[in-house]
């Protein structure tokens, strides 16, 4: 009779400091799991987000997801700050309305550079590439050299 009086008083008393004596070790390896998994499920959203902004290739944006889906964001977020491309797609202008301007787009992260300029001024990447043709210099992002026409191929 006795036992069961301190029991009701015992739940009706219920506060944070008794659910760590009650609860014990338990109930805190739950509430650390949970945080976890919703660590793990908002950085495979925010990954998905980011890498859509940046790059419209499908395998890339796939290979990104994944490697922060198993690897862990633990593991998976910082290699993924490494491989994800420098710019944001909608800061890239198409080379067309750069040309117009008289600037030329860096490949490497989509920042515009004045025609004169050898590197990029935000990422250091080399804008020129010598012709295989005529062996003069040309800006990297044309389609074609503009001194002897032959395409731009890698
Ligand atoms: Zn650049
Ligand atoms: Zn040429």
């Amino acid at each position: 009779m006795l036992e069961e009086v301190g029991m009701v008083v015992d739940k009706s008393t219920w506060n944070f400091s008794s659910i760590f004596a009650t609860q014990g070790l338990w109930f805190w390896i739950n509430i650390m799991l949970l945080i976890i998994i919703l660590f793990w499920v908002l950085s495979i959203i925010w990954v998905a987000k980011d890498i859509m902004a940046r790059t419209s290739k499908l395998s890339y944006q796939v290979l990104c997801v994944f490697l922060v889906t198993f690897l862990s964001p633990i593991l998976g977020l910082p290699i993924y700050w490494v491989i994800r491309p420098i710019g944001f797609v909608r800061d890239r202008l198409p080379w067309r309305e750069a040309q117009v301007m008289n600037l030329v787009v860096c490949y490497n992260c989509g920042t515009l550079n004045p025609k004169d300029h050898e590197c990029c001024l935000a990422c250091g990447e080399a804008l020129k590439i010598k012709c295989k043709q005529c062996g003069k210099d040309f800006p990297h992002s044309y389609g074609y050299c503009h001194f002897c026409g032959a395409p731009n191929i890698d």
